[in-house]
């Protein structure tokens, strides 16, 4: 199955307005009219939307996601975006799950699963994350943790919005940490996530759907990892704050 790679910055909470425009002003000349044989995607923090469309919206070859949304269209829920308000900004992914919001804001399965159903329904891709911690992983937890964030997480999704869907495996232990898993480590995990993609949608699905890798992903790694067969591209924090670096891992992850 040829499965586009996609590689998506995840910028957290770095890198307001004038940040992004000086990164944009270093990534446009590498982008700007070519195509690349994988996706492209930033997500600003929402305060530099409006400035990475402006940068971007033209650019055929980048796409914009934000890295969460809320569950509802609009009303009283202070401090919340909904995906209706982003509908504005050329978005078209949305990290949902990060280990990130699971551990730090208490996010569950089902709170997340809550999000997923309203991105699709509002035709927003999720990219939607998973992944033990070291403890889980250490406890033997591995596959009782993916199948729980698997099945409770995507309930409710079909075929088609599970194919808009990205999922990202995102170890815990080793997001920014400078710790990747080894390819080893990680083929195995994408594989096993791949098989329980398959139980909960069809063989069909589990072929199609693409499942990035996350966890200290670097220009010297990238190649590595991505030739991997089940390994559809990576979600990038650190290395993605910079052009050059974020620039790298794709060159090298697409070569
Ligand atoms: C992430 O935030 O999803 C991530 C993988 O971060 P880092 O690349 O810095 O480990």
């Amino acid at each position: 199955m040829n499965r586009k790679p996609i590689f998506a910055a995840n910028w957290k909470m770095n890198k307001g307005p004038s940040e992004t425009e000086d990164f944009a002003k270093g990534f446009l000349p590498n982008v700007e009219h070519k195509t690349f044989p994988c996706d492209i995607v930033i997500a600003p923090p929402f305060v530099s939307l409006a400035k990475a469309s402006e940068m971007f919206g033209n650019v055929s070859s980048v796409a914009l996601a934000v890295q969460n949304c809320s569950q509802f269209d609009a009303g009283a829920y202070t401090g919340e975006i909904s995906g209706l308000m982003l509908k504005e900004f050329f978005v078209h992914y949305v990290i949902l799950g990060h280990s990130e919001r699971r551990a730090i804001y208490g996010e569950t399965d089902e709170f997340i699963n809550a999000k997923v159903l309203k991105a699709r329904e509002l035709n927003l891709r999720p990219i939607f994350c998973i992944g033990e911690t070291l403890e889980e992983r250490e406890g033997g937890k591995l596959e009782e943790v993916l199948r729980r964030q698997v099945s409770v997480g995507l309930a409710g999704l079909e075929e088609k919005g599970l194919g808009d869907t990205v999922i990202a495996y995102e170890p815990v232990w080793a997001i920014g940490t400078g710790v990747t898993a080894s390819a080893a480590q990680a083929q195995e995990a994408h594989a096993f996530v791949r098989s329980l993609i398959a139980e909960q949608f069809g063989a069909d699905a589990a072929a199609k759907v693409r499942i990035q890798y996350g966890g200290s992903v670097k220009p010297g790694n990238a190649a590595e990892l991505m030739a991997c067969p089940d390994i559809d591209g990576a979600l990038i924090g650190g290395a993605a704050l910079e052009p050059s670096s974020f620039l790298g891992i794709i060159e090298n992850g697409t070569a």
